[in-house]
């Protein structure tokens, strides 16, 4: 990996004068008869590199080589995991006849719209809810159309008074977020020690102004919210909605559904439980689904499948599907259907495990993470005990390990982080959730084989021992990677981003 063009920004190969290709010459202005007016002529030549074609694809391939993925190596992170991306699926999302425009007409559209009526239909079955629609582009904007919904919903009924969104103190940041977008006011509800909700503090917010609860199960802890059979009658009785956000799905699958549960209205991150590799901050979709009675709000377009179409047979005509409004809709939230790529990933995923294995990636999902999690809680800080579902939250490394916080000089969360990347293995999430001061969030996913958990094991106990006997070592880790410790609040406050050399 270490050769003479590696970690070199391409102007520092540039050359003056050197070409990649050379073009004819032409005279564009003569051509199109075409007069620009003076000062919309280029005055001086660009500032762009010179470099020959093989300088440049070494350039671009070396960069890729930087990157780590799911593709290259363990990938642990919590909360917004990359998970298992079946190569099955990026083929299918790929294929010609699926890549057609927006505006194509209904009729010459069908087999895109049976995929969409197909991921819809099987969503609904998989939540336990009534209807879903595809459209929302991600998570965050899921909660969004959800929340919109429910605030649809409440002034269909001339119930203007509930303007309360109950959010837990753990929740992702997007819940009370999405909550103050759509118009109405956060109200946070406080954590028990173990995590879960605190159903007394809960009663204290409940009332004729509370439009929903947001919920996450598992929360972001990765416990089992044990108390949403008691938290959804509660709200219930005070009239709210209670909205699941589903982006902790995984270990549920198959298993128990949101629907089952008392919740009324979710969204799911297709793009993290259901395959699409969203690294980089996309491309996501959120289908948002609502039990029986809310169908109505959902938001437009809608695909509507012909009365006597039946789902469970393949075969459909030019008139089977096409795209209509729904009811007493809240309007629509995004361009056309969704992000038709992603749906159709999740549509593969699907119907490739089958009823008879989903089940399995989420039980699977579970046993990774509390594997993983008692190998390890001898070395590292485990602030809540017991059966954690997908993933689970360390606390720092324990004292014993160099991790006593009131040691000016221990070793934190971060130190573990960076020298984890000496050992080829992607860091897993660092402090979040803000509920402990030195959170390390892991989750393996379902797919990683016990050779892989194992290797991370050992590494991680590595470290642990490394903290202990040799401090300084792990705090100024990493020590192989081809940039060291970077300043990563002044490349998010003060990002470059320019063609030019610096
Ligand atoms: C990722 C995540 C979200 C936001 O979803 P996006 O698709 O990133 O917008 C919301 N809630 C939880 C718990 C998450 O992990």
């Amino acid at each position: 990996m270490n050769n003479k063009y590696y970690g070199k920004l391409i102007f520092e190969l540039s050359r003056q004068g050197r070409v990649g290709y050379s073009l004819p010459n032409f005279n564009y202005e003569d051509a199109y008869k075409m007069n620009l007016p003076e000062e919309q002529k280029r005055q001086s030549t660009t500032l762009l590199p010179e470099a020959d074609e093989l300088t440049v694809v070494r350039h671009y391939t070396n960069m890729s080589n930087n990157n780590f993925g799911v593709d290259t190596g363990f990938y642990p992170l919590g909360s917004c995991t990359m998970k298992y991306n079946p190569k099955l699926n990026e083929e299918l999302a790929q294929l010609p006849s699926l890549n057609i425009h927006p505006l194509t007409p209904d009729f010459a559209a069908q087999g895109c719209l049976a995929i969409y009526d197909e991921t819809q239909r099987l969503l609904s079955e998989v939540a336990g809810l009534s209807q879903f629609t595809l459209n929302p582009y991600a998570g965050a904007h899921g909660e969004l159309t959800g929340l919109l919904v429910i605030r649809r919903y409440h002034e269909s009924r001339n119930d203007s008074a509930r303007v309360k969104v109950l959010v837990p103190d753990s929740a992702h940041g997007t819940n009370p977020a999405s909550a103050a977008v759509s118009g109405m006011q956060v109200v946070q509800v406080k954590s028990l020690p173990d995590g879960t909700v605190d159903v007394e503090d809960l009663k204290t917010h409940l009332g004729p102004d509370v439009a929903a609860m947001m919920m996450t199960n598992p929360n972001t802890l990765g416990i089992f919210e044990r108390q949403i059979p008691e938290i959804a009658r509660l709200v219930h009785e005070c009239g709210g909605l209670m909205y699941y956000d589903g982006a902790n799905l995984n270990p549920m699958l198959g298993v128990c559904r949101p629907g089952d549960m008392g919740f009324d209205v979710m969204h799911i991150n297709v793009h993290k439980t259901f395959s699409t590799p969203h690294g980089g901050g996309g491309p996501g979709d959120g289908p948002v689904g609502v039990r029986k009675g809310l169908e109505q709000f959902l938001p437009s377009p809608v695909v509507i499948a012909a009365d006597e179409y039946d789902a469970s047979d393949i075969y459909f005509n030019e008139d089977t599907f096409c795209i209509g409004e729904s009811g007493d809709t809240l309007g629509s939230v995004s361009g056309y259907l969704g992000n038709f790529a992603v749906i159709t990933r999740t549509l593969s995923y699907l119907l490739s495990m089958g009823k008879e294995n989903i089940p399995m990636a989420g039980k699977l999902s579970v046993l990774n993470a509390n594997y993983i999690k008692e190998r390890l809680k001898d070395c590292y800080l485990l602030p809540i005990e017991g059966l954690c579902k997908h993933e689970f939250v360390f606390d720092g490394l324990r004292p014993e390990y160099g991790g006593d916080h009131h040691d000016d000089a221990h070793v934190t969360t971060l130190d573990v982080a960076k020298r984890l990347l000496d050992y080829g293995f992607h860091a897993p999430t660092i402090y979040f959730p803000l509920l402990f001061h030195e959170a390390l969030m892991i989750e393996p996913t379902e797919t990683e084989s016990k050779q892989t958990l194992d290797d991370f094991i050992e590494v991680m106990r590595q470290i642990a021992v490394e903290a202990r006997d040799d401090r300084e070592m792990v705090r100024t880790a990493p020590h192989n990677t081809p940039v060291r410790r970077l300043d990563d609040v002044k490349a998010v406050k003060e990002p470059k981003f320019t063609y030019k050399a610096l």
